[in-house]
């Protein structure tokens, strides 16, 4: 079996290398935290004091950093992954990062005689929690069969987008629009507000027209609109992740109007200090700056069926 090497266990990695120590992978952890590192040791996982000690001893390494810069600093940096792994080691990126970057870990792994593979991540973190994700997997068929088993512990969906940095632009058309929609229904929620309409009555409203969308009937009832703005998913991540879309889509000589409009949204709100809540609590942000009361449904709230 392969020995795999999970770097940063943060909202989403903890579930996903958690899954993995579940369906019984010898898993060797690392991340500058230490209280997630000793909850993935207490599942049976080993810490690894170091990515060069722990490169050293896998078959397959799985990243799920915040962002590009981490990604690159953990694989090439001096003392990073691709200095220490072993000829034929796989490097597996799930975290969401510049399509480029994925390109260079492709690059640089055929050059060292590593191989790699692309799979972000689809759907939420509470599905992360039940090994639900949902994967869009850049790679050769042959480096897909080696992951395969391994996503299978973590998700129930995986999606073969093409070559290396394939599944990783498929992330960022797939993030375009649930970013986009979170604004959209931020906006839309913060202007019942201010009507006077119930929020049970909206939604109701909602849920029946074409207007509704998987962030407004599946995340927002469970999230914002039952007052729990703890990520999840950060308004930091999200505006990582737009920040990305519009700089790839302009490279592509694309367009992307309201992609910039939901950005500076979500720069907004980070400048307000709302980084680390929930993505979902943008409709808080609206309704502060509006200075009307956040949208909140009463307990035991069900959705129609
Ligand atoms: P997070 O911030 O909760 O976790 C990141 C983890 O990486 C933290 O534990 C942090 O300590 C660790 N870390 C940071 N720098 C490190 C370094 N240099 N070396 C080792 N560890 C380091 O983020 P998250 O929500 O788990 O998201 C991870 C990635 O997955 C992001 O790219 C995000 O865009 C993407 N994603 C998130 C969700 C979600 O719902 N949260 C869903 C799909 C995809």
């Amino acid at each position: 079996m392969e020995i795999v090497g999970f770097i940063g266990l943060g909202r989403m990695g903890k579930s996903m290398a958690s899954n993995l120590a579940r369906n019984g992978y010898s898993l060797i952890v690392f991340d500058i935290l230490e209280a997630p590192v000793r909850e993935l040791a207490a599942l049976g996982a080993k810490p690894a004091a170091s990515l060069a000690e722990l490169a050293g001893q896998c078959s397959i390494i799985a990243t799920m950093l915040p962002a590009s810069k981490e990604v690159e600093a953990t694989i090439f940096g001096s003392d990073g992954i691709a200095a220490h792994a072993k000829p034929g080691t796989l490097l597996l990126d799930m975290s969401t990062v510049d399509p480029e970057t994925s390109d260079k870990i492709h690059e640089e792994a055929a050059k060292r005689g590593l191989a790699a593979v692309d799979a972000p991540v689809g759907r939420l973190a509470i599905h992360a929690d039940r090994g639900e994700c949902l994967f869009m997997v850049g790679a050769t068929p042959a480096n897909l069969e080696r992951v395969m088993p391994l996503l299978k512990a973590m998700g129930t969906t995986i999606h073969h987008c093409g070559t290396g940095g394939a599944g990783m632009r498929m992330k960022l058309v797939n993030n375009y629009l649930a970013i986009v929609l979170c604004q959209l229904n931020a906006e839309a929620l913060a202007l019942s507000q201010r009507f006077g309409l119930d929020i049970s009555r909206t939604l109701e409203v909602l849920y029946g027209t074409t207007a509704t969308n998987g962030q407004l009937r599946v995340n927002w009832p469970n999230k914002v609109l039952a007052g729990d703005t703890t990520p999840g998913f950060t308004v930091d991540l999200a505006h990582k992740d737009l920040s990305l879309i519009v700089q790839s889509a302009n490279a592509a000589r694309v367009p992307v109007p309201i992609a910039a409009a939901a950005r500076e949204a979500f720069s907004l709100a980070r400048s307000r200090g709302y980084g680390q809540i929930d993505f979902s609590g943008m409709v808080d942000v609206l309704c502060d700056m509006a200075q009307i009361e956040r949208p909140r449904l009463p307990a035991g709230w069900k959705p129609p069926a």
